[in-house]
């Protein structure tokens, strides 16, 4: 459109150059023209790029100057797609050629991108197994197009069986090979040690009411043997049952075993009402069908406590155990063997003895009374490192007290202090149970008591 006016405006001067020559050439005296007759209207060959224009004739007189007056180019039509143009293919682009339908005038191409490849039907499916990847081919959809894409399929898991050996060892952990049932491939894992199979059990050593039992087991896989603790079995009531009492205290009646004689069954006194009113022998007894006699004849030695022979805990430090009965010995325990201390009630007597049974590290405490009907009714059983390290809250904490006729590991020690206290009723009447003075002479006959407790005082002192 610029270019068409410019060369409209160019026309135009040359046709007023012309009318200024023309007032100096033509017959008619010198005039101004005067334009103003159209003449017609030329329109031209090719109106995309010519444009078109009207003739007007000048006016004055006989005057026979035209003149040109032109209008605008009309331009090029709406291009149109041509035949020669080309389609995108899945790789390759296309180019859209157009031009004027009206003159032919070609266009710039227009690039139609590529279309790539439509991978969207159906796959052909290789399924994997353990060893080979399977594939998903597909094939793409355009026509005239038989590109292919492939997916592999990741490998299925192998079926691991068939483990050897089958079994693991009761005591240590074996490598098991498996093979899968798809491939021939193997493959190890660890398996743990499987638990001993414990069974055909033999008693070695029967319970009593008072110490416990063994039994050694055998594993029916391996061989192997073991032993086991077996429980502390009742009491054995007496039959017929009897029901015994102290002379001198008849608040209680007491049932003591027929095994080991130690109290198993109390009850209050059939009739009692106090010490002071204490019921004939036989008044109200019996009753419930039961027979009953008294304990022991009188005297009888009852709420007494026995300790091992040793010096007493408040001789040895007065601050800390002023307030208590209780003695402690010295225990050398650095070879294996048995020792015995006597034990002596707090009113004197000597009723029987401790022993102590070192081997393999542990040590047993055990006693054994003079008279078999000699009660217990309580047992404590402290065993120290050493003195120093006692303390009166260890004395009172019955809780913590260690088990008579069970091993006792030593960790190691060679000396300990031993702490012994039973609550007894004994029959002072019967001569085993004698009298005793720390100033006598040693129950073998032999040496001195005062003797022996300087020499374990020295020696708890020293440790
Ligand atoms: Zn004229
Ligand atoms: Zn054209
Ligand atoms: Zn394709
Ligand atoms: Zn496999
Ligand atoms: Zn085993
Ligand atoms: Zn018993």
């Amino acid at each position: 459109m610029k270019t068409s006016k410019r060369l409209f405006i160019l026309l135009a001067v040359m046709a007023l150059l012309l009318s200024v020559a023309a007032v100096t050439f033509a017959d008619e005296p010198p005039h101004e023209h005067k334009f103003d007759l159209w003449v017609e209207r030329v329109n031209p060959d090719n109106p995309c790029i010519n444009a078109p224009y009207d003739v007007y004739k000048c006016s004055v007189g006989s005057c026979a100057e035209t003149t040109k007056v032109y209008g605008q180019v009309r331009g090029h039509l709406a291009p149109v797609k041509l035949d020669t143009s080309t389609d995108p293919t899945c790789l390759d682009v296309g180019i859209t050629k157009k031009a004027c339908p009206d003159c032919g005038f070609p266009f710039p191409d227009e690039i139609v991108p590529a279309l790539g490849h439509k991978f969207d039907g159906a796959p052909v499916v290789v399924e994997s197994t353990c060893k080979d990847q399977g594939t998903k081919t597909y094939t793409c959809t355009r026509e005239g197009c038989s590109a292919t894409k492939v997916v592999a399929i990741p490998l299925k898991d192998h079926q691991w069986g068939n483990w050897t050996p089958a079994q693991a060892d009761c005591t240590k952990g074996i490598n098991q090979t498996g093979t899968c049932s798809e491939c021939s491939a193997t493959t190890t894992r660890n398996l743990p040690p499987r638990k001993h199979t414990w069974g055909n059990w033999v008693t070695t050593l029967e319970p009593t009411c008072t110490a416990y039992g063994s039994a050694t087991g055998t594993c029916s896989v391996c061989g192997a043997t073991t032993t086991k603790r077996l429980s502390k079995v009742p009491h054995t009531a007496p039959d017929p049952v009897r029901w015994l009492w102290d002379e001198n205290d008849r608040s209680q009646d007491y049932m003591l075993c027929a095994k080991c004689n130690r109290i198993m069954k109390r009850r209050p006194h059939p009739g009692y009402e106090g010490a002071s009113t204490a019921p004939s022998t036989s008044q109200g007894l019996g009753q419930q069908g039961q027979a009953t006699q008294p304990i022991i004849q009188s005297p009888v030695s009852t709420g007494v406590q026995a300790f091992n022979f040793g010096p007493y805990a408040r001789d040895l430090n007065p601050t800390l155990f002023g307030t208590f009965p209780d003695r402690f010995t010295p225990v050398d325990v650095s070879e294996d063997g048995v020792q015995t201390f006597p034990l002596i009630t707090n009113n004197g007597y000597y009723i029987g003895m401790v022993n102590v049974t070192t081997s393999y590290g542990s040590v047993m405490v055990s006693y054994t009374m003079n008279d078999p009907s000699t009660m217990v009714s309580k047992e404590v059983l402290f065993l120290y490192p050493v003195l120093s390290a006692v303390t009166p809250e260890m004395l009172v904490n019955e809780g913590a007290t260690r088990q008579f006729n069970q091993p006792i590991d030593l960790g190691g020690a060679q000396y300990i202090v031993l702490n012994v206290r039973l609550d007894v009723s004994f029959n002072v009447a019967n001569p085993v149970n004698s009298l005793y003075s720390d100033l006598g002479v040693y129950v073998d006959g032999v040496q001195s008591n005062y003797d022996l407790l300087m020499e374990m005082a020295d020696t708890l002192n020293a440790n």
